[in-house]
């Protein structure tokens, strides 16, 4: 299989910008370029795309964000090591890589996407990319600023986000990213193509915008979620007591008080959150 482009092995770039993987960056790169296009294609087509990209490191799949098209990438990089490593790829690519140096979660990427289509596609740093996700989905305009996620967890997170109900990882991750989005695993990476291996295997998940989720305020959704699976196993009339009067709350959604968090659809928990927003007033 011929190059992506003609930049040097990212063996090479590893070792000329010294950038042994750290672990408290939760580093764990990706080298293999056949892998990172895949990573770039699994969102779709690039062409006219505005690309952000968290954590670029050594810059794998920011090469292959760019070989494949995408109009822009906006690759934001806490370490600065690869600061000058990234600098090679914005030469090769003129007036199309945009290198921002600091901590994704401090940095209001909405105002970076520019116009026409935004897209998150990452190999995200572990350590952050809970956080990163909730902040994505759970933002409050909506339609959001992006059209689709195209993100790397570890495998038992991934789980956690395309779960439904019954399953055994269904739970508060579940039930905002399927309020608001269609998700999806793209496929599985095993621990031997990343430099160093990660304990556990990962996936790319997908993540697709809906277009008119059911209506709820965020914030009302995430207390009931986390109050009802903060104590999965008991019926509702009991998880939901710090919410005020559960029986009056769930009577309101139309739901058995007898019944347990892990078998509320999406839309139970909607009229849970819109019950205790009417509440309030
Ligand atoms: N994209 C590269 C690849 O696939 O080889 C590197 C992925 S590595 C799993 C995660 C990257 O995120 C590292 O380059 C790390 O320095 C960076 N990083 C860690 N925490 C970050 C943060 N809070 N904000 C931005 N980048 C971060």
């Amino acid at each position: 299989m011929s190059p992506i482009d003609d930049l040097p092995p990212l063996r090479d770039v590893i070792r000329r910008h010294d950038l042994a993987p750290k672990k408290s960056l939760g580093q764990n790169f990706l080298l293999d370029l056949n892998l990172t296009s895949r990573i770039a294609r699994a969102g779709g087509r690039l062409d006219g795309v505005t690309v952000i990209e968290v954590g670029p490191g050594p810059g794998g799949l920011t090469r292959a964000l760019l070989a494949e098209g995408a109009r822009k990438v906006v690759a934001i990089e806490k370490d600065s090591r690869a600061i000058a490593a990234l600098e090679e790829i914005a030469s090769r690519y003129p007036g199309r890589l945009e290198i921002v140096e600091g901590d994704a979660l401090e940095i209001a990427m909405e105002g970076l996407a520019g116009d026409g289509p935004a897209r998150v596609i990452a190999n995200l740093p572990y350590n952050v990319a809970t956080p990163l996700l909730t902040g994505w989905v759970a933002t409050e305009a909506w339609p959001p600023w992006w059209d689709g996620l195209v993100v790397m967890f570890q495998r038992e997170v991934a789980e956690r986000i395309v779960a439904k109900p019954g399953d055994d990882a269904y739970g508060r991750l579940g039930v905002l990213c399927g309020w608001r989005c269609e998700a999806s695993i793209a496929f599985d990476v095993s621990p031997q193509a990343f430099t160093p291996p990660p304990k556990v295997t990962s996936s790319v998940v997908r993540l697709t915008p809906r277009p008119t989720p059911l209506a709820c305020p965020v914030r009302d959704l995430e207390a009931v979620t986390q109050a009802a699976f903060g104590q999965r196993r008991k019926m509702l009339r009991q998880s939901l007591k710090g919410l005020g009067d559960a029986q009056a709350l769930l009577s309101a959604a139309g739901l058995e008080p007898t019944r347990r968090a892990e078998e509320i659809p999406v839309e139970g928990f909607v009229a849970l959150a819109r019950a205790v927003a009417a509440r309030r007033g």
